[in-house]
């Protein structure tokens, strides 16, 4: 728990929340306050309260195939909710379901987990395998950025002073597209030791799009390109997923920590990879 809060402010407008925190002052954005709570920082700061500012919306725009998620709708809400059901046959909902406890999910909010992402981060992983599009207030404007590209170095220090006020997911348009995320822990709550997220689409017999990433390496999830290359233009089958399995292993940059070793993540990467890949083959074959 922060010790030393000095002010607690709530905004009328992002104008104004942005200009709070561009003062000289320590200053935060606060959601939920579940991530800022585990802090036992000591030094003065002030809180910038963005929970008040309408910035919780939750809609599917079916004429666009876009569902927008404002940032300050809470994890819990997303994963009831009918709207967020819809993207690829409820992997976003189920798989948001996997973070902490009801507790956690039903304060913790989704722009929350994004400025400061824990390196085991379900929500990196999850976002990293959709076409998922974010909202930004910086320096007066809004701005949109690729999710994949929220964490280049370039980017980082405008980040840190910017207000996330939504995400948009875009549902896949053509294929038949599925998706699975596992997550590997020592228990129900714990956080992963391991994630990764999948998803495939395929057109007419063969793989048009691949994602896969890999979190909880234990460093910050990403992307494992070099698989998702390899899988697009080839035909889904069993080997192939084995194959990928094998690659995955090889090629994905993993350490060891007092959760895992860096041994056992790899065995874990092999497993993980394999079965979203089967699971998503499967899913296809049923849809088509
Ligand atoms: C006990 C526990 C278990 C957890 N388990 C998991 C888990 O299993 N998997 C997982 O992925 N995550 C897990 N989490 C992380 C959880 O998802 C995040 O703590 C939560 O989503 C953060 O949202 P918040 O609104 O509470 O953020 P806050 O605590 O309010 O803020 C977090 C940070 O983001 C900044 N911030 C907040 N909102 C915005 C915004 N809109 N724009 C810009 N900056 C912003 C704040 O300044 C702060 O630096 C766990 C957390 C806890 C406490």
């Amino acid at each position: 728990m922060l010790k030393n809060v000095t002010e607690y402010y709530y905004p009328g407008s992002l104008a104004e929340a942005s200009e709070l925190h561009d003062r000289e002052s320590r200053s935060f954005f606060i959601s939920g306050g579940t991530a800022l709570a585990l802090s036992d920082s000591t030094r003065p700061v002030e809180l910038i309260d963005i929970s008040r500012l309408g910035l919780n919306k939750l809609k599917l725009d079916r004429a666009s195939g876009n569902l927008k998620i404002g940032a300050t709708t809470k994890i819990q809400r997303i994963v009831e909710s009918e709207a967020a059901r819809s993207v690829l046959g409820g992997f976003l909902s189920e798989s948001l379901e996997e973070i902490g406890s009801y507790p956690v999910r039903n304060a913790g909010t989704l722009g929350g987990s994004l400025v400061r992402p824990f390196p085991w981060s379900d929500v990196i992983p999850i976002l990293s395998v959709l076409e998922t599009e974010v909202t930004y207030f910086h320096e007066g404007d809004k701005k949109t950025r690729e999710f994949s590209k929220l964490y280049e170095s370039d980017f980082r220090s405008t980040l840190n002073r910017s207000i996330i006020t939504e995400l948009s997911i875009s549902l896949p348009e053509k294929g038949n597209a599925a998706a699975k995320f596992i997550k590997f822990s020592r228990s129900e709550f714990d956080v992963a030791a391991l994630n990764l997220a999948c998803r495939l689409t395929v057109e007419d017999g063969n793989i048009s799009e691949a994602r896969l990433s890999i979190g909880a390496r234990p460093m910050t999830g990403e992307r494992i390109e070099k698989v998702e290359n390899d899988l697009v233009g080839e035909k889904l089958t069993g080997n192939l997923a084995k194959e990928a399995a094998i690659f995955a292993a090889d090629v994905t940059d993993l350490g060891g920590n007092d959760k895992l070793s860096k041994e056992y993540r790899e065995q874990l990467v092999k497993k993980m990879t394999e079965e979203a890949i089967v699971d998503i083959k499967r899913e296809v074959a049923n849809e088509s």
